[in-house]
């Protein structure tokens, strides 16, 4: 018999200590081989004084154990306190969010009876690397980053999980046709690493058009990947389009770490009265029984919950008058789920989960890969400016030029509006010129100098961004 694996659990707050202790009862009857390290997080710690939510102790466990089962937390209201889903990400190298959306018809009611979607969602880069500046009175910037090692780490992530699960297609959302660089990468990478795994089908949808399709039609998908926003937005989108928030788990994958916990939050108001639904937790608890190899137990897990949904054993958030057999409380369901610990649902599809190397295959050797050439073409110089329309600043801007790199154009809120501007286009106070080296290459120092004759000219430059090509490629958007 294989070793108990090392476990970190948090009751949190709210309603966690009940449904905590309905997950941990039902995946202990089931012989999960588990040895549970209790750490503290949330609403008693924030109140102790610490932003974080979370001791250093707590984190020691968790570094240690690398397996982190948590229930929802509240986070305190007001300012100054950190999100500790946010810093647990980002500390532990969460890169990948498992977000499985299943209906369970006519169990619980759905406007899609046929559902089994996963969304994949990166959890790490986009828009909620969270670097963001106010440039201007009128222009605030959040910058979207996309790097290629995090688009191969979720891709790779989404294809691996397909093989291993038995699932069929990955489908990559996206929006290339706007944003050509940042999600021109991730659709390029979704194809170049797809085409390592010829017996999963592969298809990419535009984000909009593919999520109104997902919205109407979920039945045709299956594994979805996508960047941080947009699969934060559907994550949630297509968990309550099941019918409830309330049974989904979800996972947090990292290479070395992973987290997992119910989708919901603390419901601080139902707290203490034996009636929470812990399938969200106890669904969670699965995820990780497959994650630690512990496949057996979550199928059987898994099998005994559906069984247990299936006999009408409901807590009050999916009970139906007429159609559900019995109300029960949170340690009721869990012990109606133990006491089918060994059936499988005859109605619903019985699911089987199968061991699954989260270290995969490894990725892209991006050290040793051959890099470009990387040339510096020019530069856009970014003004704080009011003082006139843009024809007067692109006269004013043209008497600064450098006689190496010269004005091509002034851009507001990316629209050209010099030379050859409409009156029409609004602007605001936040300009880009560009400026492009007249003997095709420029070097950091013409910049600089280009640079200076701005600040003696008495503008206010904002923000510089090097233009580069990359092996002769534009690195910039036009
Ligand atoms: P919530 O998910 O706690 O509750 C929303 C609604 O769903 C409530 O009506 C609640 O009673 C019901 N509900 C939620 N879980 C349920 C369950 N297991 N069984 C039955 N009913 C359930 O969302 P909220 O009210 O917006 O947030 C409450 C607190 O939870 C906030 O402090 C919030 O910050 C926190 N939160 C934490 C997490 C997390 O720790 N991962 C996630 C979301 C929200």
């Amino acid at each position: 018999m294989s070793e108990n694996t090392p476990i970190t659990v948090a009751y949190g707050d709210g309603i966690g200590p009940e449904i905590m202790q309905a997950t941990l009862d039902i995946i202990k009857a089931a012989d999960a081989k588990i040895n549970i390290e209790v750490i503290e997080i949330g609403e008693k710690v924030y109140n102790r004084g610490n932003t974080e939510g979370i001791e250093p102790s707590a984190w020691n466990s968790l570094l240690k154990t690398k397996v982190f089962l948590k229930a929802p937390i509240t986070t305190p209201q007001g300012g100054g306190f950190k999100s500790l889903n946010v810093a647990t990400r980002k500390t532990l190298g969460l890169y990948a969010n498992v977000r499985p959306c299943v209906s369970y018809f006519p169990y619980v009611q759905t406007k899609h009876p046929v559902m089994d979607v996963v969304i994949m969602r990166e959890n790490e880069e986009d828009l909620y690397a969270g670097i963001e500046y106010r440039q201007t009175d009128q222009v605030m910037q959040g910058l979207k980053l996309i790097s290629l090692p995090g688009s191969e780490k979720i891709i790779r992530y989404a294809f691996e999980y397909a093989k291993a699960n038995g699932r069929k297609k990955v489908t990559c959302f996206m929006k290339d046709n706007i944003m050509k660089f940042t999600d021109g990468l991730f659709h390029r990478i979704f194809d170049k690493v797809g085409a390592e795994y010829p017996e999963i089908e592969k298809e990419s949808w535009i984000v909009d058009i593919g999520a109104a399709k997902l919205a109407t039609s979920p039945e045709l998908f299956d594994v979805v990947v996508m960047e941080n926003l947009y699969g934060d937005i559907l994550s949630d989108v297509t968990a309550q389009m099941t019918g409830s928030v309330g049974l989904a788990g979800s996972a947090n994958i990292g290479d070395n770490c992973a987290m997992f916990e119910a989708i919901h939050g603390s419901a601080p108001r139902r707290a203490g009265q034996n009636s929470a639904n812990p399938s969200g937790l106890l669904l969670g608890a699965v995820m990780m029984l497959a994650h630690i190899n512990q496949s057996d137990i979550a199928t059987k897990v898994h099998n005994a919950w559906l069984k247990t949904l299936e006999d009408g054993v409901h807590t009050y958030d999916i009970f139906r008058e007429g159609f559900s057999k019995e109300k029960v409380g949170t340690k009721e369901f869990a012990k109606a789920v133990i006491a089918r610990l060994g059936q499988k649902p005859t109605t619903l599809k019985p699911v089987e989960y199968h061991d699954f190397d989260v270290s995969m295959k490894p990725y892209y050797d991006y050290k040793n890969s051959p890099k470009a050439k990387k040339e510096l073409v020019g530069v856009d110089i970014f003004l704080h400016w009011t003082a006139g329309t843009a024809d007067e600043l692109g006269k004013l801007v043209e008497n600064i030029s450098d006689e190496s790199l010269e004005l091509v154009s002034i851009t507001n809120r990316g629209v050209k509006v010099y030379p050859g501007g409409l009156s029409e286009t609004f602007c605001v106070d936040n300009w880009r010129c560009r400026f492009i080296a007249n003997e095709k290459i420029t070097k950091h120092k013409n910049i600089i100098a280009l640079l200076d004759k701005f600040q003696k000219a008495g503008f206010d430059f904002i923000k510089t961004e090097n233009l580069y090509t990359f092996d002769g490629e534009s690195g910039y958007s036009a």
